[in-house]
Protein backbone atom coordinates (compact mmCIF):
# COMPACT_ATOMS: atom_id res chain seq x y z
CA UNK A 1 0.00 0.00 0.00
CA UNK A 2 0.74 3.29 -0.86
CA UNK A 3 0.95 4.86 2.78
CA UNK A 4 0.83 8.70 1.22
CA UNK A 5 -2.26 7.68 -1.10
CA UNK A 6 -3.91 6.71 1.58
CA UNK A 7 -3.22 9.41 4.03
CA UNK A 8 -4.21 11.58 1.20
CA UNK A 9 -7.33 9.88 -0.03
CA UNK A 10 -8.29 9.41 3.68
CA UNK A 11 -7.78 13.09 4.94
CA UNK A 12 -9.42 14.21 1.80
CA UNK A 13 -12.61 12.42 2.23
CA UNK A 14 -13.39 11.62 5.48
CA UNK A 15 -15.58 14.37 6.62
CA UNK A 16 -18.24 13.20 4.94
CA UNK A 17 -16.62 11.97 2.07
CA UNK A 18 -19.08 8.91 0.43
CA UNK A 19 -17.35 5.75 0.66
CA UNK A 20 -18.83 2.44 -1.17
CA UNK A 21 -17.47 0.02 0.76
CA UNK A 22 -18.13 -3.63 -0.73
CA UNK A 23 -18.38 -5.90 2.47
CA UNK A 24 -17.61 -9.71 2.36
CA UNK A 25 -19.91 -10.36 5.76
CA UNK A 26 -20.87 -8.66 8.72
CA UNK A 27 -18.32 -10.04 11.08
CA UNK A 28 -15.43 -8.65 8.89
CA UNK A 29 -17.80 -5.37 8.65
CA UNK A 30 -17.60 -5.54 12.48
CA UNK A 31 -13.64 -4.94 12.31
CA UNK A 32 -13.51 -2.17 9.50
CA UNK A 33 -16.58 -0.07 10.43
CA UNK A 34 -14.78 1.52 13.17
CA UNK A 35 -12.10 2.60 11.26
CA UNK A 36 -14.31 4.57 8.81
CA UNK A 37 -15.89 6.88 11.18
CA UNK A 38 -16.22 10.15 9.29
CA UNK A 39 -17.06 9.12 5.99
CA UNK A 40 -20.51 8.54 5.14
CA UNK A 41 -20.44 4.75 4.14
CA UNK A 42 -22.62 3.26 1.61
CA UNK A 43 -22.41 -0.60 1.88
CA UNK A 44 -22.30 -2.92 -0.65
CA UNK A 45 -22.66 -6.61 -0.68
CA UNK A 46 -21.62 -8.56 -3.81
CA UNK A 47 -20.80 -12.03 -2.99
CA UNK A 48 -22.00 -14.71 -5.58
CA UNK A 49 -19.36 -16.96 -4.26
CA UNK A 50 -21.16 -18.39 -1.15
CA UNK A 51 -22.14 -21.72 -1.79
CA UNK A 52 -25.73 -21.62 -0.65
CA UNK A 53 -29.04 -18.94 -1.35
CA UNK A 54 -29.53 -20.26 2.52
CA UNK A 55 -26.08 -19.48 3.31
CA UNK A 56 -26.04 -16.16 1.59
CA UNK A 57 -29.00 -14.95 3.07
CA UNK A 58 -28.40 -16.17 6.86
CA UNK A 59 -24.91 -13.92 6.19
CA UNK A 60 -26.65 -10.90 4.91
CA UNK A 61 -29.45 -11.16 7.91
CA UNK A 62 -26.50 -10.09 10.16
CA UNK A 63 -25.72 -6.53 9.11
CA UNK A 64 -28.70 -5.23 10.93
CA UNK A 65 -27.16 -6.10 14.03
CA UNK A 66 -24.36 -3.74 13.07
CA UNK A 67 -26.96 -0.82 12.70
CA UNK A 68 -26.01 -1.23 8.65
CA UNK A 69 -28.53 -1.01 5.23
CA UNK A 70 -26.10 -2.81 2.60
CA UNK A 71 -27.20 -2.40 -0.93
CA UNK A 72 -27.73 -6.33 -1.53
CA UNK A 73 -27.18 -7.94 -5.11
CA UNK A 74 -29.60 -10.55 -6.18
CA UNK A 75 -27.82 -13.94 -5.74
CA UNK A 76 -26.56 -15.89 -8.72
CA UNK A 77 -23.91 -18.54 -7.45
CA UNK A 78 -23.79 -19.41 -11.28
CA UNK A 79 -21.60 -16.41 -12.28
CA UNK A 80 -18.75 -17.01 -9.71
CA UNK A 81 -18.89 -20.90 -10.30
CA UNK A 82 -18.27 -19.91 -14.29
CA UNK A 83 -15.42 -17.40 -13.42
CA UNK A 84 -13.84 -19.76 -11.49
CA UNK A 85 -14.02 -22.82 -14.04
CA UNK A 86 -10.76 -24.79 -14.05
CA UNK A 87 -9.50 -23.34 -11.04
CA UNK A 88 -11.93 -25.37 -8.41
CA UNK A 89 -8.90 -27.60 -6.53
CA UNK A 90 -6.49 -24.39 -6.17
CA UNK A 91 -5.30 -23.80 -2.62
CA UNK A 92 -7.07 -20.68 -0.58
CA UNK A 93 -5.29 -17.45 -1.72
CA UNK A 94 -4.72 -19.02 -4.79
CA UNK A 95 -5.62 -17.92 -8.42
CA UNK A 96 -9.10 -18.85 -7.97
CA UNK A 97 -9.82 -16.53 -4.64
CA UNK A 98 -7.61 -14.11 -6.93
CA UNK A 99 -10.13 -14.12 -9.37
CA UNK A 100 -13.24 -14.48 -6.93
CA UNK A 101 -12.11 -11.25 -5.52
CA UNK A 102 -11.38 -9.30 -8.63
CA UNK A 103 -15.32 -10.13 -9.70
CA UNK A 104 -16.35 -8.85 -6.67
CA UNK A 105 -14.17 -5.50 -6.70
CA UNK A 106 -15.28 -4.97 -10.37
CA UNK A 107 -19.09 -4.83 -8.89
CA UNK A 108 -18.08 -3.12 -6.23
CA UNK A 109 -16.19 -0.50 -8.64
CA UNK A 110 -18.87 -0.08 -10.94
CA UNK A 111 -21.67 0.27 -8.58
CA UNK A 112 -19.37 3.40 -6.82
CA UNK A 113 -19.54 5.08 -10.12
CA UNK A 114 -23.43 4.32 -10.96
CA UNK A 115 -24.10 6.08 -7.31
CA UNK A 116 -21.18 8.69 -7.74
CA UNK A 117 -19.43 7.44 -4.64
CA UNK A 118 -15.75 9.52 -4.09
CA UNK A 119 -14.31 6.45 -2.87
CA UNK A 120 -14.95 2.38 -2.85
CA UNK A 121 -12.86 -0.29 -0.81
CA UNK A 122 -13.45 -3.12 0.43
CA UNK A 123 -13.87 -5.40 4.14
CA UNK A 124 -12.00 -8.27 2.44
CA UNK A 125 -8.22 -7.33 3.84
CA UNK A 126 -9.52 -7.96 7.38
CA UNK A 127 -9.30 -11.17 6.86
CA UNK A 128 -5.58 -12.97 7.51
CA UNK A 129 -6.33 -14.90 4.51
CA UNK A 130 -6.77 -12.58 1.79
CA UNK A 131 -3.12 -10.84 0.84
CA UNK A 132 -3.89 -6.85 0.87
CA UNK A 133 -1.30 -6.09 -1.53
CA UNK A 134 -3.40 -7.65 -4.52
CA UNK A 135 -6.72 -6.42 -3.39
CA UNK A 136 -5.24 -2.78 -3.34
CA UNK A 137 -3.50 -3.11 -6.51
CA UNK A 138 -6.76 -5.15 -8.22
CA UNK A 139 -8.65 -2.32 -6.61
CA UNK A 140 -6.45 0.59 -8.25
CA UNK A 141 -6.99 -0.75 -11.37
CA UNK A 142 -10.43 -0.72 -11.13
CA UNK A 143 -10.69 2.48 -9.65
CA UNK A 144 -8.73 4.19 -12.70
CA UNK A 145 -11.49 1.93 -15.13
CA UNK A 146 -14.25 3.24 -13.40
CA UNK A 147 -13.33 6.80 -12.27
CA UNK A 148 -13.47 6.25 -8.71
CA UNK A 149 -10.26 5.89 -6.78
CA UNK A 150 -9.60 2.94 -4.52
CA UNK A 151 -9.14 3.89 -0.95
CA UNK A 152 -6.28 1.36 -0.30
CA UNK A 153 -6.27 -0.53 3.11
CA UNK A 154 -5.15 -3.37 5.06
CA UNK A 155 -8.18 -3.55 7.84
CA UNK A 156 -6.13 -6.68 9.58
CA UNK A 157 -3.52 -4.59 11.00
CA UNK A 158 -2.97 -2.49 14.14
CA UNK A 159 -5.37 -5.75 15.58
CA UNK A 160 -8.35 -5.37 12.94
CA UNK A 161 -9.27 -9.32 12.73
CA UNK A 162 -9.16 -9.22 16.72
CA UNK A 163 -11.41 -6.24 16.49
CA UNK A 164 -13.63 -7.63 14.18
CA UNK A 165 -13.86 -11.05 16.51
CA UNK A 166 -14.53 -9.06 19.63
CA UNK A 167 -17.31 -7.17 17.71
CA UNK A 168 -18.94 -9.59 16.58
CA UNK A 169 -19.29 -11.51 19.58
CA UNK A 170 -20.65 -8.39 21.34
CA UNK A 171 -23.17 -7.61 18.35
CA UNK A 172 -24.05 -11.44 18.31
CA UNK A 173 -23.08 -12.32 14.85
CA UNK A 174 -23.67 -15.63 13.39
CA UNK A 175 -19.39 -16.18 12.39
CA UNK A 176 -18.94 -18.90 9.77
CA UNK A 177 -16.29 -20.86 9.83
CA UNK A 178 -15.46 -20.95 6.05
CA UNK A 179 -14.50 -18.31 3.13
CA UNK A 180 -17.97 -18.63 1.20
CA UNK A 181 -17.58 -21.08 -1.53
CA UNK A 182 -17.77 -24.69 -1.53
CA UNK A 183 -14.30 -24.89 -2.70
CA UNK A 184 -12.54 -23.21 0.58
CA UNK A 185 -15.08 -25.87 3.26
CA UNK A 186 -12.45 -25.32 5.38
CA UNK A 187 -12.55 -23.88 8.63
CA UNK A 188 -10.65 -20.73 7.71
CA UNK A 189 -12.48 -17.26 8.48
S1 LIG B 1 -12.08 -19.45 -0.73
FE1 LIG B 1 -13.12 -17.46 -0.47
S2 LIG B 1 -11.95 -15.94 -1.68
FE2 LIG B 1 -11.36 -18.02 -2.34
S3 LIG B 1 -12.68 -18.45 -4.08
FE3 LIG B 1 -13.71 -19.32 -2.29
S4 LIG B 1 -15.06 -17.67 -1.55
FE4 LIG B 1 -13.61 -16.74 -2.98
Amino acid sequence: MNKTDYNKLFKEYRRGGTLLLHVCCAPCSAGVMPRLNGFNVVPYCYNPNIDTLTEYNLRASQYAKLGMTPIIEKYDHGEFLNAVKGLESEPEGGERCKVCIQMRLEKAAEKAAEIHADLFCSTLSVSPLKNAEFINAAGARLGEKYGVPFLPNDFKKDNGFLLSTQNSKSAGLYRQTYCGCEFGRTPTH
